[in-house]
Parts: structure tokens; C-alpha cells; sequence
């Protein structure tokens, strides 16, 4: 295979400077200069204005021209998945934070109303500071995780940012300013240190933020050191990014793309196994030609794009998104990798589904596509133990039982054993189950 070969659309060196496409972002702040947000109603902006004091909130042009069909809002899905809404909060938050800007409190006041708001809003699910952080000579290894012996996950610090901060993912803590929930790598020999005395880890995940938000000078002083022979136990680097839904010309005419792509390139040839871990919540995503040229220029580096998002309320709630996210992805050569169950942390109330109604989504999309879409596992739950997927609801011995597995577990033994717990068609999280059969505890609780 030639890796040098360029894609067919959106080569970037074909591409002039000055028709290279520049991004401009809006947040909180900025938000009255979004000119679409003047078409919505002034109680809709005022929502969206109190909720942005309390939950992060980014977006950029691309999404905004390109993603969003601004005649379908406030109900298109990318919107909702993008822009505050008040259901977020509880009313009582909600109320609270509306009336300190009303009042013209001072901003501080408004920050310490946030920030208690914040703290309620399990800004850390997963005990992963206290659990996952590992350490070297009874030091921690600030900007690591590593909870399953096989997989390292880093966080490097100059990609503690994202296109988008999700309202509905752990890391909104890390962009709100609570400096102490913040997990960073500054220097790449915390990583290479750390994996050179751990044989066991054969692939070390790049995560954020978005490590495709670095610069792709920063992101190769941290990926390159992996290439060394005395590194071999590490066969496959992961990236996690959004970078391809929200901002796809990352990967093409932005200035650095083409150093990017030789940079995978270089993983490549070394024999590393590069997975893209593609953050895509919805079908639409995928049908702008900038996500179509982005595709095929990630696909000729060699790297191997898998797909993966949580099934999230008001965005990709139904099996028909889900079957045709999948089936596109397929169309285009990427991996359906997993259907995450939305996690226990920032606007959950907002997005979650019961598990019970994940696993029907679930059941009714992957049913309805070929075996090639298959590979899509869930809805997972990335618990404290570990990933637990729901294989749905069963009668046992006349008991209404929910079926559950580990996918993943932080004990490698506990890995597909069946579990079962009481049904409970409201349950939204793991710690929310019980034991069937009239046990006291799951058998990863003893
Ligand atoms: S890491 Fe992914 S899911 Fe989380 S805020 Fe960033 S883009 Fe959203």
C-alpha cells in the first residue's frame, strides 16, 4: 500500500492557504455573536444563557452551518446535543442562577452558586481520581489512568479542550475551571516511564479533552516516544476524538493535517495497530463532504477508524439513528465499536435513558442491520468496576431478571460471567440495580 497516496477530495496540499477553512468558536461569553441564536425566541436564549453559567459550553461555525438544521430547533438533534437547555438543571438550580443574573450579582457570587451546583453534578464519576490514577515509586502518575491491566489511558495537557464540551460526559469538570478535577500529562515521560515497567500494557489510549485539538508539534512529542523498539509491548495507539464529527478539517486543510497524517503514518509502518476512536452521536455527522474527505484521508494514513457514543435522550434515543449511524459507518470502512449508556455525571437528567430502554434500542438497531454492523457492542456502562453491557430483560425460575456481563473489569476473571439483577425499568446506572434471586450483593461487591 502506497501511504503517501493522497485521497482523491480535499487534498490538502492542493489546497490554497487562503481557502483554508478557519474555525471560529463561540462560548458562553461570546454567545450573543452567534448569529443564528437571534432566529430563536428571547426565553430560549435566556435558557441557554443561564444553563452556560453553570455547565460548559462550546461551539464553532462548522457545527452551527453545517450540522444543525437551525429550522428544526430547539428540537434537531445536534442542536440539543450541543447547546444548554434548561432541563439540564433542576429547577430549583436553574432558578437559583437565573436569579442572581437578574439581580446583577457579582460574578463571583454567580461562580459560587455554579460551583455548588457543579459539585452535585458528580463531577467525577467512577471514584477515577481516588481508583484509576496509577503510581511509580508510590508517587502518582498525574495525567494516567490505567484501570484495565491491558490499557493506559493519558490525558496530555495541552489537550484538555475539545470542539464541544458534552453536557453529559465526565470531562465538562475539566472545563469549567475546578482546577482540582483536572487530570494532565505535561511531560510524555510520565507515560513512556510508566509503560516501560508495565509489559502487561499493549495499547495506550490518547484522550482529553481531544488530543486532536493539539497541535500536531505537541501531540508527536507524546506519540513518537512509542515508537522506540524498547516499547514494542505497545502494539496499539488509540486516539479519542470528536475532532471528526465537529471539526473534520483537522485531518485535511488545516495547516498541520498533512504532519498529522504522516505522523500515523510513522505509527503505521512501525507496525502499531492506530485506532481512531471516532466520537459520533448522530447519522448526520457523516453526510457533510468535509466528514466524507476527512474519512478517506484518515483511512489511507492506515489507521482504523471505530466508531463509538453514548445513546443519549432527545439525540439518538431510537433504533432508526442507531441502525443508520451504523450502517453508514460501515458504508465508509469504519468499525462500529460501542453504544455507551449516558454516565452518571453533569447533565444526566437530562439525557439518560433507562437501561431498559437502551437495550430495546439497542436490540431493535442491531437487529436490523447486517453482520458487518455487529460489531457495536452495548449499551456498556463505564462503572466503577468496570464496563458492564445490559443483555436485557429475562424471566428466571418465574423472577423478572436484568441480564448484565462485564465487557471489561478492573479483576480480568469477573469478564463475561452472566450477572443478574431485579428488573427495574427506571434504573439509569449500575449503582441503581439490586441483586435478583434475593441476594445481597452482585458478586463483584463481595
Ligand atoms: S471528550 Fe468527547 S464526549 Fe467528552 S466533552 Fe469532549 S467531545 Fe464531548
Amino acid at each position: 500500500m502506497n501511504r503517501t497516496a493522497r485521497p482523491h477530495t480535499g487534498a490538502p496540499n492542493d489546497t490554497p492557504a487562503d481557502a483554508r477553512r478557519r474555525m471560529t468558536t463561540y462560548n458562553g461569553t461570546r454567545l450573543a455573536t452567534l448569529p443564528a441564536l437571534g432566529r430563536l425566541p428571547a426565553a430560549l436564549r435566556r435558557d441557554i444563557h443561564v444553563v452556560s453559567h453553570v455547565l460548559p459550553f462550546r461551539v464553532n461555525d462548522y457545527v452551527v452551518d453545517e450540522l444543525i438544521d437551525w429550522d428544526r430547533v430547539p428540537d434537531d438533534p445536534i442542536f440539543r446535543l450541543t447547546f444548554p437547555h434548561r432541563d439540564m438543571l433542576r429547577p430549583e438550580d436553574f432558578d437559583a442562577i437565573a436569579s442572581l443574573l437578574d439581580a446583577g450579582a457579582d460574578p463571583r457570587v454567580v461562580r459560587d452558586a455554579a460551583d455548588a451546583i457543579r459539585w452535585r453534578l458528580e463531577p467525577h464519576p467512577g471514584a477515577q481520581l481516588e481508583q484509576n490514577v496509577p503510581h511509580v515509586d508510590g508517587e502518582p502518575c498525574h495525567g494516567l489512568q490505567h484501570k484495565y491491566a491491558e490499557t493506559v489511558l493519558v490525558f496530555p495537557a495541552k489537550g484538555q479542550t475539545c470542539h464541544t464540551y458534552c453536557a453529559y460526559c465526565f470531562r465538562w469538570a475539566q472545563f469549567v475551571g475546578m482546577k482540582e478535577l483536572r487530570q494532565q500529562a505535561s511531560d510524555p515521560s510520565v507515560l513512556t516511564d510508566y509503560v516501560a515497567r508495565h509489559g502487561e500494557v499493549t495499547d495506550v489510549l490518547f484522550t482529553g479533552g481531544d488530543p486532536m485539538v493539539m497541535s500536531t508539534e505537541q501531540l508527536e512529542r507524546h506519540v513518537s516516544p512509542l515508537l522506540d523498539p524498547s516499547l514494542d509491548h505497545v502494539r496499539t495507539i488509540r486516539f479519542g476524538t470528536k475532532a471528526l464529527a465537529y471539526w473534520p478539517f483537522r485531518f485535511t486543510t488545516d495547516p498541520d493535517a498533512d504532519a498529522l497524517c504522516a505522523l500515523l503514518e510513522r505509527c503505521v509502518d512501525h507496525g502499531k495497530h492506530v485506532a481512531i476512536m471516532v466520537h459520533c452521536t448522530h447519522p448526520r455527522e457523516l453526510e457533510t463532504p468535509a466528514a466524507l474527505a476527512a474519512i478517506r484521508r484518515l483511512r489511507a494514513t492506515g489507521a482504523v477508524l471505530r466508531t463509538q457514543s453514548p445513546i443519549i435522550r432527545h439525540v439518538n434515543d431510537d433504533a432508526v439513528t442507531w441502525a443508520t449511524m451504523w450502517n453508514r459507518q460501515v458504508g465508509l470502512g469504519m468499525v462500529p465499536y460501542y453504544m455507551f449508556v449516558e454516565r452518571d455525571t453533569g447533565a444526566h437528567r437530562y439525557f439518560a435513558l433507562p437501561l431498559v430502554e437502551a437495550h430495546r434500542v439497542y436490540r431493535d438497531a442491531i437487529s436490523s442491520v447486517s453482520g458487518l454492523a455487529r460489531t457495536a457492542r452495548g449499551p456498556s456502562m463505564s462503572a466503577t468496576p468496570g464496563k458492564v453491557v445490559v443483555d436485557g430483560p429475562a424471566v428466571i425460575q418465574g423472577e423478572r431478571v436484568l441480564a448484565l456481563r462485564f465487557l471489561q473489569a478492573r479483576e480480568p476473571a469477573w469478564c463475561n460471567r452472566p450477572f443478574f439483577a431485579r428488573f427495574d425499568p427506571t434504573a439509569t446506572w449500575l449503582d441503581q440495580l439490586r441483586p435478583a434471586f434475593g441476594e445481597e450483593r452482585f458478586f463483584f461487591e463481595e
